[in-house]
């Protein structure tokens, strides 16, 4: 007896993604979270990149998180920001809004979704069999399912138990981060000492005109280099009053923490996403220094790819095999997110040879053609999944044009609501026939009026038609009058329905 269709291990911000994905394709699934709810204490990812307030707006959810955080030019390449204003999509910024918020609010969709949240659970065992996974839990409880996912972050006893190898490379830095009383009033910013970086700041702040502006009251986040890279004991008050002396000659009085943390730059990805019916997503995928800001933005992303094709395998409409299209697309990612933020480190040392790296690196991104590459990695506006030659769309998001259909003007993302398909006709009307795939693709017939134009690419020719995944990445392009998409539509959304 299956008791869900998915279990999911781990309710961070890609397992609720996940979770949220399942549940609007109407898959049963069930999340197992460790922690007793969503509570989120210490602090970690500051914000979401602008692709990831894309994918949410093209669930309909992007008001919600866009209302709580503030939108800001927060992507930058090591000490450089960047400004991605001139980029072609609805939000061209980054949005400042703590992982705690995020979550919060993720989890409250996920809720409206019907999903069961286990709180205060811990996935302990699986096993996997012909037919599906039994998961145990801490209190000894099985859960059968057909797919187990770990989203249960970078320690991640998923990928453990399943053997999968975490290859990488050991933490060259490593920083404790933490929330104190401070009797003393430190000086706020980044500073940077021979020892390392050091950092301080209220916790609560505001961007104004790109600028932070700390409260004038409340706790003080601290961030302070520690000269091993491969402590592990907890860190204390100590050993961060003991660091603060060290590269400031005081401690500030620091007292009363709320949380110690450490992190480091550990650079480490799962050699597969997926064996047999357990795949991963987000950190327990890949892991990372936090310099960049890219951990919590490629997990969501993560989500949203497998998401889809997860649940149309479970739905039996597409066969096994497509969830191999998941490790395919989205372990490139990775890597480069890896690459991204290794090299960032590097920039960050201290030393003259790195700071005239830096130099360099920060002309050269004064330049337009460099700043967009880079802008267009951070942002996450330009990932491109490799679906074969064709059309610059293929394999690339859909912009969320201002199109116009039988049924009146409306925006490309909210076609994409539901998480259904859509086949956009912009030649004749009614000239494509995709009725055996009628049940789960739509089909739209669109005037479009403006330009086309691709961050980073610019302006590209006019589509005759393109066949839109569930995730906003085109599957499949028409450029001549004839083409045909029966072949894109087996291949990603299943043999066509009998009927
Ligand atoms: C100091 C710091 C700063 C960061 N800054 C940024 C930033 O600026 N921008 C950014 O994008 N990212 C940042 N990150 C990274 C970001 O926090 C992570 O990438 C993100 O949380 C990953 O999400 P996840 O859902 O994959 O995993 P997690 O958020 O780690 O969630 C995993 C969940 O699984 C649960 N779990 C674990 N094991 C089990 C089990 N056996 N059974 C049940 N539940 C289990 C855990 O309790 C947890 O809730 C930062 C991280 C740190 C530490």
């Amino acid at each position: 007896m299956i008791d869900h269709s998915v279990v999911v291990a781990g309710a961070g911000p890609a397992g609720l993604m996940l979770a949220g994905e399942l549940a609007l394709a109407g898959v049963h699934v069930a999340v197992v979270e460790r922690r007793p709810n969503q509570e989120l204490s210490g602090a970690r990812a500051l914000g979401i990149s602008a692709r990831t307030i894309e994918v949410l707006d093209q669930r309909g959810i992007a008001e919600r998180f866009l209302s709580e955080g503030q939108t800001a030019q927060v992507a930058g390449f090591a000490t450089t920001r960047l400004d991605i204003s001139d980029f072609p999509t609805r939000h061209n910024y980054g949005l400042a809004l703590r992982q705690k918020h995020i979550e919060r609010i993720l989890a409250e969709w996920v809720t409206e979704l019907g999903v069961h949240t286990l709180y205060g659970r811990e996935v302990t065992g699986f096993v996997q069999h012909d037919s599906g996974v039994d998961v145990t839990l801490a209190d000894g409880q099985v859960l059968r399912a057909r797919y187990l996912v770990g989203c249960d972050g970078g320690r991640s006893f998923i990928r453990r138990t399943a053997g999968i190898a975490f290859p990488g490379w050991d933490p060259t830095t490593s920083n404790i981060l933490a929330e104190v009383e401070m009797t003393d009033t430190p000086p706020y910013g980044v500073h940077r000492s021979a020892a390392g970086t050091h950092a301080f700041g209220r916790a609560e702040f505001e961007i104004r005109g790109g600028e932070i502006i700390y409260t004038e009251v409340g706790p003080i986040g601290v961030m302070v280099t520690e000269p091993n890279a491969n402590n592990t004991a907890e860190p204390t008050l100590q050993d961060l009053k003991d660091l603060l002396i060290a590269a400031c000659g005081t401690d500030y009085g620091a007292h009363s923490p709320t949380w110690i943390s450490r992190f480091t730059d550990m650079t480490r990805q799962a050699e597969k996403y997926r064996s047999g019916r357990i795949m991963l997503a987000g950190d327990a995928a890949h892991v990372h220094s936090p310099i960049g800001g890219m951990g919590l933005s490629t997990g969501v992303q993560d989500a949203v790819n497998l998401g889809w094709k997860l649940a149309q395998v479970v739905k039996g409409t597409s066969p096994e095999t497509l969830l191999d299209t998941y490790h395919a697309e989205r372990h490139p990612v990775g890597a480069r997110v890896l690459k991204a933020t290794m090299a960032q480190v590097a920039l960050h040392r201290e030393d003259d040879r790195t700071s005239a790296a830096r130099d360099i690196v920060s002309d050269l991104l004064e330049m337009e053609e460099p700043r967009k590459y880079l802008a267009g990695m951070m942002s996450g506006l330009d990932v491109h999944y490799d679906l074969g030659p064709g059309h610059p769309l293929l394999g690339r998001r859909i912009p969320d044009l201002d199109i116009v259909t039988p049924r009146g003007p409306l925006r490309i993302f909210s076609l994409l609501h539901a998480a259904l398909p859509v086949l956009l006709n912009f030649g004749a009307p009614m000239t494509m026939n995709i009725a055996p795939w009628s049940d789960r693709v739509q089909y739209v017939d669109a005037t479009y009026a403006g330009e086309w134009e691709l961050p980073v690419i610019g302006e590209i020719a006019p589509p005759g038609a393109v066949l839109i995944r569930p995730d906003g990445y085109v599957a499949w392009v028409s450029i001549e009058a004839s083409d045909e998409p029966r072949e894109a539509l087996v291949r990603w959304f299943g043999p066509r329905a009998m009927h």
